[in-house]
């Protein structure tokens, strides 16, 4: 079997690997990279653009990321974090369109107001003292609240039309959100990384195993599933951005820094209605409140999709529970995944989260009237005949050691180095896609540390993101600065939104206001 050396193996096209690619190669374009792919084309699992909810996750709508303290205040740590670290991205992304690197964004981000929609005294109080918070700060300044009915109408008429005016509800906006497309993205980071010299994509192979040498480096099996052969690439470093199967590739890694870690695998479902007369309706993603007991990842929003440039709406996601690390994985995941380091906390973790198993095998179990009756909480009109069911991604949740014998969930993305920085590994999908080129940085950071110390590597990275290692949060004139230039760079402020996506006027609204 012949071995092929290379400087960095990445293994899985997806969001992740891609983006450490892409940012690699600008760093270094002689650095030599491999990426390898089990199936037959990239970003088909998490990635894929059905499979997620192509949220540019800034924390504008997602009432999860702004906890209620014990106070009664408000926690916004997660919201800036998150905020700035999807700056991060939307300067990188730009940056790649400045340099043709990246096609036109309308390939792959699209302008979508950002909503939250709650109904109720105490969710209402809630969404006004989270307007009052996070407004305040610059990051948020440009957020709209409103209780008033005909102003939400206009906002997001699916969901106000037929609601009585005496509901008690509330809503906020940040016009600029995004819904991105990450596969589409991964897939034009990889047709420009294929365009360079240096790097090599190989679909169709599989990481059976990894071992590392005296000298430090990786030798990686590999299984071509055409032709049944084994091969080897032999590597300085390697990443592991196999989404859910990055779990049992660390574990086969026997890297001691993995030791402990297992995962709770979660699937997702949507309610998806490619109906023109009703898409056209809507222009937002509107993010609720997730019911009592549900995971964080399930919290319900009604989103305009434009996915490989068609337009739809998309409802859930509906949370399940299965086996499976992998969309297209094996039902045997979960129990290959056992092992000694990992029984405790993982059993730990199963008697301690009886609830929520109870409540994602309810949610499988659930029929289409159900799920479009909590559809109905958000949009009243509409109708089962509508919407159809489609399987989303799956998302492999962190388990971890937690005391001697016990094991805690974490909905998180955790990176996971060896401690001689030759490898790495990124486990957890929240908050996901929105905010890989921060992850990936950390990766760089951490691995790359001595190159990163020179003099053209710091430039660049500058160029790359003008806020690098600034706190955006803090420094409020370049936050102006970088965002002015990515919303108009990425098309997505109003400016330069497309009208045609806007939905079409409510002209049922004055009606229905007359006839309740
Ligand atoms: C239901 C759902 C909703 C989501 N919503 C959002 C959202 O709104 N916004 C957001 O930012 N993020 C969201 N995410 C998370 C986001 O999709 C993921 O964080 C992101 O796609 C992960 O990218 P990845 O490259 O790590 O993994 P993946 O896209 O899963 O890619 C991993 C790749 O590795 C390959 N692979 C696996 N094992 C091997 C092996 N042994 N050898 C070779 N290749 C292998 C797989 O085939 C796959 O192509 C969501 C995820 C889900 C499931």
């Amino acid at each position: 079997m012949t071995t092929k050396s290379v400087d960095v193996l990445l293994v899985g096209a997806g969001a992740m690997s891609t983006t450490l690619g892409m940012l690699l190669k600008q760093l270094d374009p002689t650095l030599n990279i491999s990426m390898v792919e089990r199936l037959d084309s990239i970003a088909e699992e998490s990635t894929d653009g059905w499979n997620n909810a192509g949220t540019g996750h800034a924390a504008y709508c997602e009432l999860n990321y702004t906890p209620l303290k014990a106070d009664g205040s408000i926690d916004t740590r997660k919201a800036f974090a998150i905020n700035s670290a999807f700056e991060v991205s939307l300067q990188f992304w730009s940056y790649l369109v400045e340099q043709q690197a990246l096609p036109s964004p309308r390939q792959f981000i699209n302008s979508t107001p950002h909503q939250s929609f709650v109904w109720g005294e105490e969710n209402v109080s809630f969404l006004r003292k989270r307007f009052e918070t996070l407004s305040a700060h610059p990051a948020f300044a440009d957020m709209e609240y409103s209780e008033d009915h005909a102003v939400l109408r206009q906002w997001m008429p699916l969901v106000m039309a037929s609601r009585s005016p005496t509901d008690k509800v509330a809503g906020t906006r940040v016009r600029y959100g995004s819904d991105v497309d990450f596969g589409s993205l991964t897939r034009c980071m990889a047709q420009n990384l294929q365009q360079q010299p240096g790097f090599e994509l190989l679909l169709n192979r599989s990481v059976t195993d990894l071992t590392q040498r005296t000298d430090g480096q990786w030798d990686v099996s590999l299984e071509n599933s055409e032709n049944g052969a084994s091969e080897n690439i032999r590597a300085r470093f390697v990443f592991l951005g196999a989404g859910g199967g990055a779990l049992p590739l660390l574990q086969k890694s026997g890297i001691a820094e993995g030791d402990g870690y297992g995962g709770f695998p979660v699937s997702g479902q949507w309610l998806v209605c490619k109906k023109p007369e009703i898409v056209k309706q809507h222009l937002a993603k509107v993010y609720g409140k997730a019911p009592i007991g549900a995971p964080p990842m399930s919290v319900p929003h009604l989103d305009t999709r434009i996915i490989d440039g068609e337009k739809a709406l998309l409802f859930g996601p509906f949370a399940g529970f299965t086996t499976k690390f992998l969309k297209r994985g094996s039902h045997l995941d979960l129990l290959k995944s056992v092992r000694l380091n990992n029984i405790k906390p993982m059993l730990s973790v199963g008697m301690n989260n009886m609830d929520l198993t109870r409540y994602l095998i309810g949610e499988v179990m659930q029929s289409h009237t159900a799920r479009v009756d909590a559809l109905r909480k958000f949009y009243p009109q509409a109708r089962n005949e509508d919407w159809t069911l489609a399987h989303a991604g799956q998302r492999v949740q962190i388990i971890k050691k937690n005391g001697e014998n016990g094991g805690k969930l974490e909905f998180g993305t955790e990176v996971i180095t060896s401690a001689d920085n030759s490898l790495s590994a990124l486990l957890g999908a929240s908050p996901g896609a929105s905010t890989a080129v921060s992850a990936m940085l950390g990766i760089i950071e951490r691995c790359f540390a001595k190159q990163l110390a020179s003099q053209a590597w710091r430039q660049k990275i500058r160029v790359m993101i003008p806020s690098y290692q600034q706190d955006l949060m803090q420094d409020t004139e370049l936050l102006r600065q970088v965002r002015s230039r990515t919303l108009s760079v990425l098309q997505l402020d109003e400016e330069h939104a497309d009208p045609k996506q806007r939905p079409a006027p409510d002209t049922t609204a004055p009606l229905q206001a007359l006839a309740s």
